[in-house]
């Protein structure tokens, strides 16, 4: 298997494939002032196997496209949507998030949890807008500083992995040059790392390794994972995920 193909098999038979929460999905679309009865279309971009997917569905009774350049992660979607009951409002896309074939201007609102860092926060909130109606809703989730100064510890491994992290002011200065206006912000709370995410990884560590060999390969997933969980316990009220709900402006 090459890293792509052991990532999904770590990653395929989770709840989620982020940090994240059903109940701060929940607040995302409360702060967002959607309601259901509305017809509303929705594109969750980067769903993994959906978890926020469902709770658009189930919730604001929406249409969802649920986004991902991965199938396998798809096909666990639709199963798990079926056995809901949703799957008359759930559709699966399998499409990159920077190739997306969504017409201008036909969505209400598009959601993405953990994700949008694949493309890079400042070119997915750019290049997403133009499928908004004026006045829809932007809901992403986005790797946040949490204070103004950090340890350099911290600071140098998440720049090294991903350039874009910055403070919760600076994404929202982004999403106004870009067309948004910042309507709710909250960080999400250490369970929807660590209960939600990291423990349920850690216990199927064992199972991958075993599953594949201890490959090499495999090996080096499973450091990289513990060295991220280890250092998240030790500096999570300097860094976490800020849940960031806005509208594109009317023009
Ligand atoms: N929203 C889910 C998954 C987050 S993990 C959750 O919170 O559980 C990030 C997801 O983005 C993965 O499912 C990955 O397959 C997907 N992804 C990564 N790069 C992508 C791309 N270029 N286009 C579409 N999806 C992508």
């Amino acid at each position: 298997m090459n890293e792509l193909e052991l990532l999904v098999d770590l990653h395929r038979d989770a709840e989620r494939q982020g940090p994240g929460g059903d109940e701060e999905t929940r607040l995302s679309v409360s702060l967002s002032g959607l309601s259901t009865g509305e017809g509303l279309k929705i594109a969750d971009i980067g769903c993994g196997t959906g978890a926020a997917t469902r709770v658009l569905a189930e919730d604001l009774g929406a249409s969802v496209t649920a986004v991902d350049f991965l199938p396998e992660f798809l096909a666990e979607l639709s199963a798990a949507a079926e056995q809901a009951g949703l799957d008359g409002r759930i559709e699966t896309l399998a499409a990159s998030m920077d190739a997306l074939p969504f017409e201008e201007q036909s969505l209400d609102a598009i959601w993405s949890e953990g994700a949008i860092y694949n493309m890079g926060f400042r070119k997915g909130v750019e290049s997403w807008r133009r499928f908004l109606k004026p006045g829809g809703i932007l809901a992403v989730s986005e790797l946040t500083w949490l204070t103004d100064e950090r340890p350099a510890e911290l600071q140098q491994h998440w720049e090294k992995q991903y350039a874009e992290v910055d403070t919760a002011s600076a994404k929202m200065r982004i999403l106004e040059e870009n067309g948004y206006s910042p309507i709710g912000y909250f960080a999400l709370p250490e369970r929807c790392w660590l209960d939600n995410y990291y423990r349920p990884m850690q216990q199927r560590f064992a199972d991958f390794l075993a599953r594949n060999a201890h490959s090499t390969a495999a090996q080096e997933i499973v450091s990289a994972e513990e060295f991220e969980i280890a250092l998240y316990e030790r500096y999570s009220a300097y860094v976490g995920y800020g849940y960031y709900v806005a509208r594109r402006t009317r023009d």
